[in-house]
């Protein structure tokens, strides 16, 4: 069963827009699936779509085998599914809470979604998650306008994972980031992917990024999915 199946998606906007149309795609255990295409071509609106934030018109979407595209997007926001799905926005910075330290807004997601462990076990949970995607047990005292982008990229990443989800939904996570930055955290990205067995839904414009991470991709235009496959079959120079 794959982790993920969405089954000819169909998303239109109040004002009649075909923003994703007919679009099916799996990805399987442990797999990251690049989502590529130009500005406007409807890959935010299939990673909301994907994580319950927005209704889908059409097509179906089963997580594990389970269809969550009926479940209405508040009781999702209960369903046990909500903590297996989680999202790492592009812009890290400017998506923490300001009056949040690091160590708040890391602890947010497990306060809200359990189990949460007890005294002394739950504060080593959260140095235990900073210290895997990079970050000091200093730095969590910190609030966003104290750190770097790459610093709140890494806190954003650390909120994403401390309920141990099996997929990710990466939208651009590193598009704000300076280049040696962009690279540290596909690193580590990469890393966390391997060690967790996670899998990635990795949405990007940047076609070089896609190839280093992801095991396969599809390419969207105008909604529409108009090539899938292996990345080495998709980068091949014709
Ligand atoms: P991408 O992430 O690839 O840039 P989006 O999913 O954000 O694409 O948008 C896909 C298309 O849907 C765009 O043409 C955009 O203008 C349109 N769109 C996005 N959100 C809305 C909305 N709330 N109402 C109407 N059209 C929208
Ligand atoms: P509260 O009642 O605690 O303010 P909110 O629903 O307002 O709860 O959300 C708490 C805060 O968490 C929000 O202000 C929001 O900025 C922040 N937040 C939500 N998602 C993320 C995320 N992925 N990364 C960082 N901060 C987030």
């Amino acid at each position: 069963v794959p982790l993920l199946e969405v089954r000819s998606m169909v998303k239109e906007y109040q004002n009649g827009f075909r923003a994703v149309d007919d679009v099916s795609f799996v990805i399987r255990p442990g797999e990251c699936l690049g989502l590529i295409g130009e500005s406007g071509s409807g890959k935010s609106t299939i990673s909301r779509l994907v994580s319950r934030l927005v209704d889908p018109e059409g097509g179906e979407i089963l997580f594990n085998g389970t269809p969550i595209s009926t479940i209405p997007a508040e009781a999702f926001y209960r369903a046990s599914q909500r903590r297996q799905i989680q999202f790492v926005f592009q812009d890290a910075a400017g998506s923490l809470n300001p009056r949040y330290t690091a160590y708040r807004s890391i602890v947010d997601p497990l306060l809200r979604m359990g189990p949460v462990p007890d005294g002394e076990a739950l504060r080593a949970l959260v140095v235990r998650t900073a210290c895997s995607v990079g970050l000091s047990e200093e730095m969590l005292e910190r609030y966003p306008h104290q750190m770097s982008g790459g610093q709140c990229a890494r806190v954003g990443i650390a909120r994403a994972i401390i309920v141990s989800p099996d997929l990710l939904i990466l939208d651009e996570p590193t598009a704000a980031l300076d280049v040696l930055v962009q690279a540290e955290v596909l690193a580590l990205l990469e890393r966390l992917r391997r060690e967790r067995g996670m899998s990635y839904l990795f949405v990007s414009h940047d076609l070089h990024v896609v190839r280093m991470l992801c095991d396969r991709a599809i390419i969207l235009r105008r909604g529409r999915i108009v090539e899938a496959g292996r990345c080495d079959d998709i980068f091949r120079a014709p």
